[in-house]
């Protein structure tokens, strides 16, 4: 096993979007990083995202602004490739301040007056190691519950979605999609990065019981008709509602991303959160490590938890609006009946991109860069 370090100013826990972000703005702004995953390398899912804008600055504030090549829609795998390619580039040269752990886990946590001592399991031999970190990024995305970190609670109706990719090129424009006005669900299909595959995605109504293995039985029975064949990635079932932290963390954890809290998956926004979370963990960090006062170093960390925790409230309120609006939007898909689709049956909606385009089309902010 490679050896972790054993005294770090961050550890960043769990290397999806968010976490990887913190290890890149974290290294790029002095601080000596440990980042641990207990995951492989290879970033395996597949849902389609919007990038918001703010969330394209912040990857511009850490030298990645091509992470979308200028697109508004990207899928996660494809944001999660470039992420973690670039922080394996930027932990192997040489034995600089960004250092990274796969394959381990975090198994345990000791939070101390001026430090957190972490427990760090390599899944590989099953050693575990003591790391003592002054901060901690929580990047898990809600998984140190378990460890006993503040449980989120529920924010949301129930809302239950599936979706998986194939490998066909996909044969249509953009995105289209049916709804079937019976039971108000709706089945969209996206190209993939590069249109080398087909993104499916089952949306049903929020807040109502739903039988999970008629609804998955359901969205293979379009894809059957459809010809979409045998999934690349895993059909995915799950039921998105919101939960949130209840206040915002006051030690020396500082939680992003999904470990803040979850906004419904029709906001498109849980990933742009986490990376905009990041660099903004990294840089207030750093700023309260420079102070060296353990109590002034605690109010710039109180603030810049306050501050992620408020952007969570404010997705979490948007999500909830925008599942108000789901009647409407719904009603923007073509009607079909379930038993009699077939690819002449899905559609662009004729409204709902010319809306997009007129909310997301606006140029990203390129504010100046404070970790240059
Ligand atoms: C069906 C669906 C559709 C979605 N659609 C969209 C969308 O369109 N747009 C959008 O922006 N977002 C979308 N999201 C949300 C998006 O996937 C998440 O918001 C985003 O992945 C959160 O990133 P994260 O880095 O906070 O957490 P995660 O991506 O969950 O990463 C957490 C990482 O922590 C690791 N980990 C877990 N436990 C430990 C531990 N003990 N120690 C160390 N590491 C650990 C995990 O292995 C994982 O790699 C969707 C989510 C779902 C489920």
């Amino acid at each position: 096993m490679a050896e972790l370090p054993t005294h770090v100013d961050v550890l960043v826990a769990g290397l999806g979007p968010g976490g990887c972000a913190a290890a890149l703005a974290a290294r790029a702004a002095g601080l000596v990083t440990l980042g641990i995953e207990p995951r492989g390398r290879a970033a395996t899912r597949s849902q389609l995202i919007l990038v918001r804008p703010a969330a394209r600055a912040a990857l511009g504030q850490i030298g990645l602004p091509d992470v979308t090549e200028g697109r508004r829609t990207t899928t996660i795998q494809q944001v999660e490739s470039r992420l973690r390619e670039a922080a394996i580039a930027a932990a192997t040269e040489g034995n600089g301040p960004l250092q990274l752990g796969w394959q381990h886990r975090l198994v345990a946590l000791d939070m101390q007056a001026d430090h957190v001592l972490a427990s760090v399991l390599d899944e590989a031999s099953g050693q575990v190691q003591p790391v003592r970190a002054r901060h901690l990024i929580d990047a898990t995305g809600g998984r140190l519950e378990a460890l006993g970190r503040p449980a989120r609670v529920r924010r949301g109706p129930s809302h239950h979605v599936i979706t998986a990719q194939y490998a066909m090129p996909p044969w249509f424009e953009g995105i289209v999609g049916l709804r079937d006005p019976a039971r108000h669900e709706f089945y969209l299909l996206f190209p993939t990065w590069g249109r080398r595959g087909v993104i499916a995605y089952l949306d049903s109504p929020p807040g109502r019981p739903v039988d999970t293995a008629a609804l998955l039985q359901r969205f293979e029975t379009l894809a059957a008709a459809l010809g979409l064949g045998e999934p690349s990635q895993p059909v995915i079932a799950v039921d998105v509602y919101q939960r949130g932290l209840p206040r915002a963390s006051r030690d020396r954890v500082v939680p992003i991303g999904d470990a803040v809290g979850t906004v419904d998956a029709l906001m498109g926004a849980g990933l742009s959160m986490s990376i905009e979370d990041a660099v903004d963990a990294a840089r207030g960090i750093a700023a309260a490590q420079a102070l060296g006062a353990a109590v002034r170093e605690q109010a710039v960390i109180d603030k810049l938890n306050a501050a992620i925790h408020a952007r969570h409230r404010a997705g979490m309120r948007g999500g909830r609006l925008l599942l108000l609006t789901r009647p409407v939007l719904e009603r923007a898909w073509p009607k079909a009946q379930p038993g009699a689709v077939t690819r002449a049956s899905v559609g662009p909606p004729p409204l709902l991109w010319p809306t997009i385009r007129f909310v997301f089309g606006r140029r990203p902010q390129q504010p100046p860069n404070p970790l240059a």
